[in-house]
């Protein structure tokens, strides 16, 4: 397996600076986030406070980032990561199904979401899944309960639909749904998932539903989740003013270290920490040398 030196979560303006400068300092990176990039990019009608482009609307900095990533050489791995684990000297990354190595992380994955739905937390794992295309083979023929947060997460649930038995989706939005026939489309609001051993049913505010596989896809993650051990301050990842977490190696950006929720801070912050963990890497590597 290749060792990356640096692996990036997201593509917000956190991430894509990160990026951006781990590339001008030569470093060999892996980017994970989505081909467009930030949902919270692209969907800003117009933006004032954008230092040196004061009108510009949330599309054309979306393709104006597209092609900086471009011009750069860095392409976007679409992966979304499951679980960030720190193995000592390096990290071991789960991304849709496949695991990735390197030597540092750059958290950028955006808000955490405000809160989990009683008994999702308890029953993760056992029942409980974040990532369709990473555990659909777990659910060949059985049936699944998907609530999606956002419109795109429906490419997840009809890929669910081809290997699983039934498939129910809560849309989480008003928009309306594109999805195969086969997939259930229920409008109501989850309340909380119930079950014994494992996940067994979801209780809504006007019904329950039984089946094999709860997912809950959200744009964002649970960082205490995503990155087991890692210290939090309430519900944002706590750093150090260089963009360090709890875990040696391990750096965070944007708006998961919590306020100000500005593009700015977030490319600014992406930047610092991009510069830390070149930093890291170089004491790692004299580390090295000496012993
Ligand atoms: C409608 C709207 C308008 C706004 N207008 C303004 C404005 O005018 N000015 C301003 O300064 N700010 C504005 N903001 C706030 C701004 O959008 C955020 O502060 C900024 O986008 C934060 O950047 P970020 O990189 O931290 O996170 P995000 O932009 O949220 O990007 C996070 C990225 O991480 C990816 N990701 C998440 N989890 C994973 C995972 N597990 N694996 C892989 N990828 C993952 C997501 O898909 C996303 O690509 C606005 C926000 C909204 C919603």
């Amino acid at each position: 397996m290749d060792r990356y030196d640096i692996a990036i979560v997201g593509t917000g303006p956190a991430g894509l600076s990160a990026a951006i400068t781990a590339k001008i300092r030569n470093k060999n990176i892996v980017l994970f986030g989505e081909k467009e990039l930030s949902g919270k990019v692209a969907k800003a009608p117009s933006i004032h406070n954008y230092l040196g482009l004061p009108e510009v609307t949330g599309a054309d900095l979306s393709m104006a980032y597209s092609s900086h990533l471009d011009a750069m050489d860095i392409p976007v791995t679409e992966r979304k990561v499951t679980a960030v684990y720190a193995m000592g000297d390096y990290f071991s990354i789960q991304a849709g199904g496949n695991m990735y190595e390197a030597d540092c992380v750059i958290v950028a994955s955006g808000l955490a979401p405000a809160k989990t739905y009683p008994g999702e937390s308890e029953f993760l794992g056992r029942g409980v899944s974040y990532c369709a295309t990473c555990d659909a083979p777990l659910y060949k023929g059985k049936n699944v309960v998907i609530v999606g947060f956002s419109k795109k997460e429906e490419s997840e649930a009809a890929f669910m639909a081809e290997l699983a038995g039934q498939v129910f989706y809560i849309p989480m939005y008003k928009e309306k749904t594109e999805l195969p026939e086969c997939v259930d489309v229920i409008r109501e609001n989850p309340v909380r998932i119930e079950g014994e051993l494992k996940a067994e049913r979801l209780v809504t505010d006007q019904g329950e539903y039984g089946a094999d596989g709860f997912f809950f896809l959200r744009e964002g993650a649970f960082p205490a989740q995503l990155i087991p051990g890692i210290k939090m301050d309430g519900n944002n990842i706590e750093v150090s003013r260089k963009m360090e977490t709890s875990i040696p190696g391990c750096f965070a950006c944007g708006d998961i270290t919590g306020p100000p929720y500005q593009y700015i801070k977030a490319a600014g912050e992406g930047n610092v920490a991009a510069l830390s963990a070149v930093v890291y890497l170089e004491q790692k590597k004299k580390g090295m040398n000496e012993t």
